[in-house]
């Protein structure tokens, strides 16, 4: 398939760039999928990819998955990503960052950048050299650092809305929660459950991690072929994606679904199925937006405590998403979809009616660049 079939395959993106420095051996691919909201903004992901073919497909789905996030968030913000090719454990330099930084820099903030799988804070901060265009910077540049803890906050948020959806209570106290993977958003969710006096149930592959959250919270654990099948009112997935599908749905004995984990259905059809078995599914891309939110107050001048506030939006808007579904008699991850792009569509058109006006996205950090 030739390169145009594959990115009109993939989406209406307004522009994908393709960026080559022989010198420094960069091979990099940003899309761009849609910016009616507001600048693109997704991470750069780092990846040995089998060939340049398997990057674009990664990019173009990735930037459009932005686009759906930032806009059933409700934020001002349209949908972006970046791909480098090759592998982050061998092949990063200050050189190959600068490069990359230098074309982000050429989108004059159409494209904003931050950290993804295979990319860290060390290395934005080698692109904030060459572009303001980046976030994701340590905090001692103005920027907000790990955001896991917010992302984590806006799961907690995300569980309580589904908790009163489904239970008719937002209260947590004695609800059995199971969380699968303890890393930086399962650990810190745990923390957060335990607080709100949850009954939470762990599990993770790594043994290290599960004495981690036993010793701090006194957490039962599990086996982690155990957890989704465990008798609950709520799973929260925190691993890895693809969790819900043809095996797993059946052995489900929880009443509702909301985790931090991206990608949780291993497919569309998987929601109809969970919906089919009475199980309220919070869609992931809707729950786990409080890291987005975090990024973006870095755009306005970083405050934690406004990045915290923002990530209690989660709440809602997971409220939205159910009200959608029951409105429609669809599933939710349908109607995440549809709340998305109903927000694109009504802005898009007011936008057209005063063109060359372009809303306020952010303030203050990025006027000083004279956007
Ligand atoms: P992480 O790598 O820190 O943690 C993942 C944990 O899952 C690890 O401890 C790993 O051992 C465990 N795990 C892997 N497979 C497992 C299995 N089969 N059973 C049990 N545990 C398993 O990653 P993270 O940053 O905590 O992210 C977790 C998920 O949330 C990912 O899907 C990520 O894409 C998504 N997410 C993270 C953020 C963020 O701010 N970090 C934001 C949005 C979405």
């Amino acid at each position: 398939m030739g390169t145009f079939e594959v990115i009109s395959k993939h989406g209406e993106h307004e522009e994908v760039l393709f960026c080559h420095d022989k010198n420094v051996g960069l091979k990099a691919i940003i899309a761009i999928h849609n910016t009616a909201l507001g600048p693109a903004l997704g991470g750069t992901r780092m990846w040995n990819y089998k060939s340049e073919d398997d990057a674009l497909v990664d990019v173009l789905r990735l930037s459009k998955g932005m686009t759906y996030k930032a806009a059933a968030s409700g934020l001002n913000l349209g949908g972006g990503k970046a791909v480098i090719i090759g592998d982050p454990k061998t092949q990063k330099t200050e050189g190959l960052f600068r490069a990359f930084g230098q074309f982000v820099n050429s989108l004059n903030g159409t494209y904003i950048t931050a950290e993804d799988v295979g990319t860290g804070v060390q290395d934005m901060e080698h692109v904030f050299m060459e572009t303001p265009w980046v976030t994701g910077i340590p905090k001692d540049f103005g920027g907000s650092g790990d955001p896991s803890p917010y992302t984590a906050h806006g799961v907690l948020m995300g569980i309580k809305a589904t908790a009163s959806t489904q239970l008719g209570t937002d209260t947590l106290k004695g609800m059995r929660i199971a969380v699968q993977g303890l890393g930086n958003v399962g650990f810190n969710l745990v923390k957060y459950l335990v607080d709100e006096g949850a009954v939470v149930t762990v599990a993770d592959i790594d043994q290290v991690r599960v004495k981690k959250s036993v010793d701090a919270f006194g957490v039962k654990a599990i086996s982690p072929d155990e957890i989704l099948k465990i008798e609950c009112e709520i799973q929260a997935p925190c691993a890895m994606g693809a969790i819900i599908n043809d095996q797993t749905i059946t052995q489900l004995r929880c009443k509702a679904i909301a985790g931090g984990a991206n990608n949780q259905l291993a497919e569309p059809k998987h929601g109809d199925q969970l919906r089919e078995l009475g199980i309220l599914y919070a869609p992931d891309y809707v729950v786990n937006a409080g890291g987005l939110m975090n990024v973006f107050v870095e755009l306005e001048g970083y405050s934690p405590d406004r990045a915290f506030d923002k990530t209690r939006k989660v709440y809602d808007n997971v409220k939205k998403v159910f009200e959608i579904a029951k409105r429609d008699n669809i599933s939710t991850n349908i109607a995440a979809d549809r709340l998305a792009e109903e927000r694109i569509e009504t802005i898009g058109r007011l936008k057209q009616r005063h063109p060359g006006k372009s809303s306020r996205s952010f303030t203050t950090l990025r006027e000083v660049f004279n956007r």
